[in-house]
């Protein structure tokens, strides 16, 4: 939920005040944002409205331009010294970045490797954990994702939805403490999209923190503890999810909702 009322210690991520520009575009325009351990924050928000930019900043995919993220208490890029900020070697950015997990509208399979190699692939070269466990670890997540019995299937042969959700077992390989969802749902056929969502509300009930951008309404609704609307790169709502689709308190929300409900 935004306005920071704690500090970013007690939060899984804190955002404060955060800028992005691409060129003369200016795409963030003071983001502030508080999600604690455990919570499922869903975004939603028109196209354009920086949703995206705003995930790949927090694991800083994207340099941010003003303001300051902190993820489970480090600030994320940056080192602060003296009242400056200096940024991080792209190693201990990389450290950082594997503790969060990101999930995308296209699921980024390696097309090549089977269902088990994608699960694994990342702990074996990052990791370099032995191959024995890796491989157990991920026949425990293509199962807790439904899918072991698609281990040895390559990409090709698996639906979007099976697809998305060999992502998901991909994604917690690396063991997150925080995952990010853009969209995982869009690129589906309306049929396989209640799967995926199915392993995320597993996910959630597990204790997962997560941040999921999303037109599905009802899974926000559900699932999420927190629900915000981006406009214009700002945060203009946030709150409990039923609050904000049933009375929300901006006319910038209720537009947008009386177009998508
Ligand atoms: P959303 O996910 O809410 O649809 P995005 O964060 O993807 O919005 O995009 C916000 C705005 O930033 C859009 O106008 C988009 O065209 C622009 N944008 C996003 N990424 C880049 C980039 N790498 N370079 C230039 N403009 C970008
Ligand atoms: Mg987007």
């Amino acid at each position: 939920m935004t306005a920071p009322a704690a500090g970013p210690d007690d939060q899984m991520v804190y955002a404060e005040n955060v800028h992005k520009s691409f060129g003369s575009l200016d795409v963030l325009n003071g983001v502030d944002l508080a999600v604690r351990p455990g919570e499922v924050c869903c975004v939603i928000g028109p196209s354009g409205s920086g949703k995206s930019t705003f995930l790949r900043c927090i694991n800083h995919l994207e340099k941010i331009d003003g303001g300051r993220i902190w993820v489970d208490g480090s600030l994320v890029g940056y080192r602060e010294r003296g009242g400056k900020l200096h940024e991080l070697p792209d190693r201990e950015v990389a450290a950082q970045r594997q503790a969060i997990g990101m999930v995308f509208q296209r699921f980024n399979l390696f097309p090549h490797m089977s269902a088990l190699a994608n699960v694994m692939e990342a702990p074996l070269r990052v990791r370099r954990q032995p191959k024995a466990a890796v491989r157990e670890q991920a026949l425990a997540l293509l199962d807790r994702v439904g899918l072991a019995d698609k281990a040895q299937a390559y990409p090709g042969r698996l639906s979007g939805g099976q697809q998305q959700r060999v992502a998901i077992a991909r994604a917690l390989a690396m063991r997150p403490k925080l995952m990010l969802f853009d969209e995982p749902t869009s690129a589906l056929d309306p049929e396989l999209v209640g799967e995926v969502l199915d392993v995320m509300r597993d996910l959630a009930r597990d204790g997962m923190t997560m941040i999921v951008v999303t037109h599905e309404i009802g899974f926000a609704r559900e699932v999420g503890d927190s629900l915000i609307f981006m406009d214009g790169g700002v945060v203009v709502e946030a709150g409990e999810p039923r609050q904000v689709l049933v009375d929300p308190r901006h006319e910038r929300t209720r537009a947008f909702l009386s177009k998508v409900l």
